[in-house]
């Protein structure tokens, strides 16, 4: 039995999310939305595998519509993933079960409108449709404003984001709401949810290290993080982000079961510490605005490509979409970044170039070089 907070209810389709309830386990199809077929097949998959809840993307009007139909196809609780387009929260709102939104992302979109009132926007959505919303918070994706406030201190500026939304949503006396911290860190993941669950024991959190990256890597980050949370009595579903093929999309969850057995049952097996010392490759799961099946292989072989240089203190990120991609990216050392037939390449926030599918390798590993010997020597500390 896993010891939980007393956290509230939140009910998100047929499922309840809170203190009182199982921990759930999510997942996120990657399949194109509007590929219906392949996008109800995987959230099949999902719940057959043991998936409490289904993700999916939404970016355009005809997304809204495959939505609809998926809705119709499969009976699995169903969240909708917003991206800067908070506005679409309305017209998706009718077929799904919770609406996520990123407070990073409402902050860049129409600017002109001060945040409480989209929140109202999306609050008053989700009331009329018998939806939940869940706060997402990113680090690599928080509003700047609050970033500004704590220049050297990222964790506390998701901290601080997610309660500000909190209050918003609070003051709109709607509670149907949980929240999330994620970051590709363990650590940082573990911080973030540790100070925002002692200010907010009331709202449940979904937990996530997000970009966790390739299994075993992939696997072991989020392990670190869960033991330490979830042993703690922090976290109220779950969900484990790998970069899979989609045929083999669902073992997010296999995975995800797999540590709440282990840590009901005492099997405590991280703590092999996360190393800060060693290489660290950071790569998106990947979802439906991946424009390049390549991606998957690309993280596959940047993790091969890149095994001589293990003992460096680098971090290297590899994303599928121009969506996040650009943004996420800008804390690793060297990001790479997949278009439809190109890979962009950074250092930094800085843009190296734009490389073809079958020269990105070669390009990564001179800039890789390149860093290796400009730090040589030198002690690192991230
Ligand atoms: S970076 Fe893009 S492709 Fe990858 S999970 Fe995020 S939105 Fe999806």
């Amino acid at each position: 039995m896993l010891k939980r907070r007393p956290t509230r209810d939140v009910k998100v389709g047929a499922v309840t999310l809170g203190g009182r309830h199982p921990v759930a386990v999510q997942s996120m199809c990657a399949t194109r939305t509007q590929d219906i077929d392949a996008t109800v097949e995987q959230a099949e998959a999902i719940r057959r595998a043991g998936g409490d809840i289904v993700r999916v993307a939404v970016d355009s009007a005809r997304d809204v519509e495959a939505l609809a139909e998926i809705r119709r196809q499969t009976p699995a609780n169903l969240v909708v993933d917003l991206q800067e387009n908070y506005r679409l929260a309305a017209s998706v709102a009718p077929h799904v079960d919770k609406v996520r939104y990123n407070p990073g992302h409402l902050y860049h979109h129409e600017r002109d409108k001060p945040v409480p009132e989209k929140v109202r926007f999306l609050a008053d959505v989700a009331r009329d449709n018998d939806c939940a919303l869940r706060v997402g918070v990113n680090c690599g994706s928080v509003d700047p404003e609050i970033k500004g406030r704590h220049p050297d201190d990222d964790v506390q500026a998701m901290v601080e984001s997610a309660l500000q939304h909190c209050a918003l949503l609070d003051d709109l006396g709607f509670e149907r709401y949980v929240v999330s911290l994620k970051d590709s860190h363990p650590r940082k993941v573990i911080e973030a949810n540790t100070r925002f669950a002692a200010a907010r024991p009331d709202v449940p959190l979904h937990l996530g290290v997000t970009e966790a990256g390739i299994p075993p890597e992939g696997i072991i980050k989020t392990r670190v993080a869960f033991e330490q949370l979830l042993s703690r009595g922090i976290g109220d579903t779950i969900r484990v982000s790998l970069t899979l093929p989609n045929p083999r999309k669902h073992e997010e969850v296999l995975v995800g079961r797999q540590i709440l057995d282990d840590i009901g049952a005492g099997r405590f097996r991280s703590v092999p510490v996360f190393d800060d010392d060693r290489l660290n490759i950071i790569s998106c799961p990947s979802c439906s605005r991946v424009e390049n099946e390549r991606f998957v292989d690309l993280a596959q072989a940047v993790k091969e490509m890149t095994v001589y240089a293990q003992q460096h203190a680098l971090t290297i990120a590899v994303m599928g979409c121009r969506v996040n991609g650009p943004g996420e990216t800008d804390d690793a050392d060297l990001g790479l970044w997949c278009g439809p037939t190109h890979v962009n390449l950074k250092r930094k926030t800085e843009t190296v170039g734009v490389f073809g599918y079958d020269e990105i390798l070669g390009r990564l590993r001179t800039e890789l070089d390149a860093l290796i010997e400009a730090r040589s020597g030198s002690v690192l500390v991230r």
